[in-house]
């Protein structure tokens, strides 16, 4: 179950301390000497930062963002991994007939991923071990005080065919200042958006060739969690908690496992940060 922007906007529930900090970590991390997307050369006729909303060739996004962002002498800057099991504590997510709670499923999901990013050479770090519930901001903080991350939220859906799995990326921000009192540190995620995309094509197409019947590209969606994220950011769900048997769903993890790990690995040369704070690369 995805929190979708306009669910978010109702609620009241976040601090202020919580929203300064999160709001200085975004200045920093997203400003303009310091963002890829700023020492991006894109190739001609090819935007810097792919739109989310359009809709490249399976495979395509990849394939440019790797020719495009992938240049000589450069080294990769992507070597950790922020995993966020989605929901726990007094937020059980989405809730099968079943029993099945899917703050539970995420987080046994999330043993699996992180072993196999491990084995792929990325460090893991998780938003939360057990059945707490860190706030939005809290899990976005977590990406945004690394350098070099990516961030992969993992969710199981109450709706789609079971036995597939989707990625979804952000969709594009609505400008600043506008009537609706977004702020800036909730546009955390906007110069991201192109590589957010590279890196869910790449997942959702291995998660493609392991789970037939899910999309080959990543689709868009308001998700509340990666627009303060300061990273590459892509939202992992699967379907469904609706199964009969829990086992289904467990079945699924270590395929979703390998995608994730698989396209974390592809994505890895796409994504080059800066070596000094402040310089490009
Ligand atoms: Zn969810």
């Amino acid at each position: 179950m995805l929190w979708r922007v306009s669910n978010i906007l109702r609620m009241k529930s976040l601090s202020l301390i919580g929203l300064l900090s999160v709001a200085l970590m975004a200045a920093m991390l997203v400003s303009p000497s310091q963002t890829p997307s700023r020492a991006q050369q894109p190739a001609p006729g090819t935007p810097a930062t792919a739109s989310p909303t359009a809709s490249p060739t399976p495979g395509g996004a990849a394939g440019s963002a790797a020719s495009t962002f992938g240049t000589q002498g450069q080294q990769s800057g992507l070597n950790i991994v922020v995993l966020d099991p989605a929901h726990g504590g007094t937020d059980p997510g989405a809730r099968g007939t079943g029993g099945i709670r899917e703050s539970e499923i995420v987080l046994d999901f999330a043993v699996q991923v992180r072993r196999a990013l491990e084995l792929q050479g990325f460090q893991v770090v998780q938003t939360r071990q057990g059945n707490e519930n860190p706030s939005f901001d809290d899990r976005s903080a977590s990406a945004n005080a690394q350098r070099g991350a990516v961030f992969v939220t993992l969710h199981i859906s109450s709706t789609g065919l079971p036995g597939t799995a989707r990625v979804y990326v952000n969709s594009d921000l609505p400008a600043v200042g506008n009537s609706s009192g977004f702020i800036p540190w909730d546009r955390a995620q906007a110069p991201f958006l192109g590589l957010s995309k590279a890196f869910g094509d790449l997942v959702q197409g291995f998660l493609a060739q392991r789970f037939k019947g899910s999309p080959d590209t990543a689709q868009s969606a308001s998700v509340r969690q990666l627009r303060t994220t300061a990273a590459p950011a892509i939202a992992v769900e699967v379907s469904s908690v609706t199964v009969e048997d829990r086992a289904n769903l467990d079945r699924m993890a270590p395929g979703v496992a390998d995608a994730i790990a698989r396209g974390a690995a592809a994505f890895k040369p796409s994504y080059v940060v800066p070596s000094t704070p402040g310089a490009l690369p």
